[in-house]
């Protein structure tokens, strides 16, 4: 049975060059693309997604962060898709990140983490209606 999830590669992992990388050490641990877009948040986008956070101290640091760039969004499928891409991910502060995860690999900062992946299910669900229509995903 495969499921779900949803990533961002977020702005400093696209500004550094490490897209294609990403990506492709996405596909090598077994996701299929379900759906693909580059594009820039704006403000209000940015805090729509974010809005759990809304009261955390890195709230408007995260934002800001968030809509510096270019991200590419995604919704991926895979078994076990959201556990499974969070350990390829790592953990959120890439100095206690495993080696070989993608955070390892080509994060800079615990705010500056090059990637995002969805912590359940049920938001691995909005979070990909939040970026794509029915139309875009294959
Ligand atoms: P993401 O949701 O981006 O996949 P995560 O699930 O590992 O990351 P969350 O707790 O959802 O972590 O936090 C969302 C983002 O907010 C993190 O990716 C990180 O960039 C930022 N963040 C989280 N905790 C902190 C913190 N203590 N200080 C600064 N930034 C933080
Ligand atoms: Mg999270």
């Amino acid at each position: 049975m495969t499921n779900k999830t949803f990533t961002m590669i977020k702005p400093d992992a696209v500004a550094n060059g490490h897209t294609g990388n990403i990506i492709n050490d996405i596909i090598a641990a077994g996701f299929k693309i379900e759906a693909m877009k580059y594009l820039q948040l704006t403000q209000a986008q940015a805090e729509a997604f974010y809005a759990v956070h809304s009261e955390r101290p890195f709230f408007r640091d995260l934002v800001n962060f968030m809509i510096s760039g270019p991200i590419v969004a995604a919704i991926l499928e895979g078994e076990n898709a959201v556990e499974n891409f969070r350990n390829l991910i790592g953990a959120t502060n890439p100095a206690n990140a495993a080696e070989g995860t993608i955070r390892k690999k080509y994060a800079v900062s615990i705010d500056a983490n090059a990637i995002h992946g969805s912590d359940s299910d049920e938001n691995a669900a909005i979070e990909g209606n939040f970026f794509f229509s029915s139309f875009e995903r294959f």
